[in-house]
Order: C-alpha cells, then sequence, then structure tokens
C-alpha cells in the first residue's frame, strides 16, 4: 500500500472536481478531499447518488460541496465550456481535478466486440477527459498549485484477453495524461499523473469479476492515500508519473 498520511487541512481552500463521485472510489475520494477541508465539486450523472454523498460531506463537518450533474455519454463540447463558465463564476479558480468516471463496456473477444460499445467505452473513458481537461485548464492554471489526476488500470499497460475497449481506452489515458503532463510542465503550475487503483471492492470490479467474493479486495477508503499525495501540496514537482495504489511505495520529491 501506498505509504502516505495527508496532514490536517492540507486542501483547505481548494477546490476540487471529481467525476464519478456518487459511487466506488469517486465517493471515496470525494469525501477524502472534503475531510481534508477541500471544497469538491461532485459530478456524476445519477444525482440521487451525488445528493446523498453530498449529505455525507456535510454531516462530517466538511466544507459544503458541490453537485454537478453531468452524463460524459451525452454531454455536447458547449456543455464543457458552459461548466468551465459556471465554475469560474462560483470558485474563480479550480485546484484540483479527479477523472475517476469510467465505463466497463463487455468482456468479450475484440473479434466479437460492438463497434457501438467500443465508441461509448471510447468516448467516456477517454474523448471525455480529453474534453474536460481542455476546457478547464485556464481554470487550473489560476491556481497556484494544481493537479490532474487520471484514472487507469493495470490493463492500461498490458493488454489482456477480452478487457477490450475498456483496457484500450485505458492506454490511451496513459498517453493522454503524459503528453498533458509534459506539455504542462515548466509553463504552469499543473502536475498530471495517473493512478492504477488496483483491485477495489466496488460495482465495476463485481461487474468485471462476478464470481469473486467481493471481500478479498481492498474498500475505496482503503486506497487513498495515493489520492491525498496527488491531489495535496506535498506532491508539488510531482508530474508526468504513473502510481499504483496498492503497490509499496511512497511520496517521491
Ligand atoms: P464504479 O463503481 O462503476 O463507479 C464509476 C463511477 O463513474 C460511478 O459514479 C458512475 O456513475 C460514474 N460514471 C459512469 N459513467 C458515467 C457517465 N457517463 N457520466 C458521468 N459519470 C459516469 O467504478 P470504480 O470501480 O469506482 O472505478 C473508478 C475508476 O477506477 C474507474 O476509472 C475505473 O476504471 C478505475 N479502476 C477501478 C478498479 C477496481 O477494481 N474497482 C481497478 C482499476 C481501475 P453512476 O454511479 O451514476 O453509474
Amino acid at each position: 500500500m501506498f505509504d502516505y498520511k495527508a496532514p490536517d487541512n492540507s486542501l483547505a481552500n481548494r477546490t476540487i472536481v471529481v467525476t464519478g463521485a456518487g459511487a466506488g472510489i469517486g465517493r471515496a475520494a470525494a469525501k477524502n478531499y472534503a475531510a481534508l477541508g477541500a471544497t469538491v465539486v461532485l459530478l456524476g450523472r445519477t444525482e440521487e447518488k451525488l445528493e446523498s454523498i453530498y449529505d455525507e460531506i456535510i454531516d462530517q463537518g466538511s466544507p459544503t460541496p458541490a453537485i454537478y450533474p453531468f452524463d460524459l455519454s451525452r454531454a455536447k463540447e458547449e456543455d464543457y465550456t458552459e461548466m468551465a463558465t459556471i465554475l469560474e463564476a462560483e470558485f474563480g479558480k479550480l485546484d484540483g481535478l479527479l477523472h475517476n468516471a469510467s465505463l466497463l463496456g463487455e468482456r468479450t473477444p475484440l473479434s466479437q466486440y460492438e463497434a457501438r460499445t467500443w465508441r461509448h467505452v471510447m468516448h467516456v473513458n477517454v474523448n471525455a477527459g480529453f474534453i474536460m481537461t481542455q476546457a478547464l485548464l485556464p481554470l487550473l492554471e489560476a491556481s497556484e498549485d494544481a493537479s490532474i489526476i487520471f484514472t487507469s488500470s493495470s490493463v492500461g499497460t498490458q493488454g489482456k484477453a477480452y478487457w477490450g475497449a475498456y483496457s484500450v481506452s485505458k492506454f490511451a489515458t496513459e498517453g493522454m495524461a503524459q503528453i498533458f503532463a509534459a506539455e504542462l510542465e515548466n509553463i504552469s503550475n499543473i502536475r498530471v499523473n495517473t493512478i492504477n487503483p488496483g483491485p477495489t471492492r466496488t460495482n465495476m470490479r463485481a461487474k468485471a469479476y462476478p464470481g469473486e467474493d467481493p471481500a478479498i479486495n481492498l474498500a475505496p477508503e482503503e486506497i487513498m492515500p495515493v489520492y491525498q499525495y496527488l491531489m495535496g501540496p506535498d506532491s508539488k514537482g510531482v508530474t508526468g508519473q504513473r502510481f499504483d495504489a496498492q503497490a509499496l511505495g511512497g511520496p517521491q520529491g
């Protein structure tokens, strides 16, 4: 497990967007960032889930979050421009962006993979992250210390049979993060890294491995140290890197 404990209030006065904040890893990250003092923008497609995490964040005494219902499958480019305008009016800057929402798609051989599903998975997992990052860059540039985190997977560096568009989308995510990191290094205060969460007890994991006992995997709350590290000031200057949430290791500087 990545060995890091964030100092209390280390995300105070920071505004952080978390995509897919209603469930699984995104939900844990949103709650975690709020507990460290951040104002979290809860972005997701199911409003009731966002409302329930909103309530939990208020109950834990953290800064009031914002709910941003947004369907990455359906959103048009102008919706991302509108998002940037609204966030700028509300917060003036953005200090963090966690790209967490993803679709699993089908677990089937490429020879039988449906083109429609392929396009959908690539759109949500890759295109949406690109368009959102591009739209929000001016707001991230307005921060003194901004962090973008993309979410990868072990099949984002090693192709595995039957992982189809999901695996290819994660390879693309790794590449996109490296390019953003290289282009933003030295000309901005924005760092860009990827996290591979590793096997984690969520709906997506259960769908990918229906026969598996969920208890053998860590809960999302248990893999949060690397999410804290990369979002907070202790990772300033760390960019273009790939982190495994469940591998042994610790901060680098
Ligand atoms: P999850 O439980 O399925 O949660 C995914 C989240 O993304 C949900 O909140 C979901 O919203 C949201 N989402 C999906 N499609 C969306 C769309 N079109 N628009 C907006 N939001 C959308 O998955 P997870 O396991 O927490 O996965 C989080 C990230 O970790 C993903 O990038 C995944 O690829 C990666 N990952 C997970 C594991 C693992 O073992 N769990 C391993 C490696 C990588 P709804 O709840 O409304 O559907």
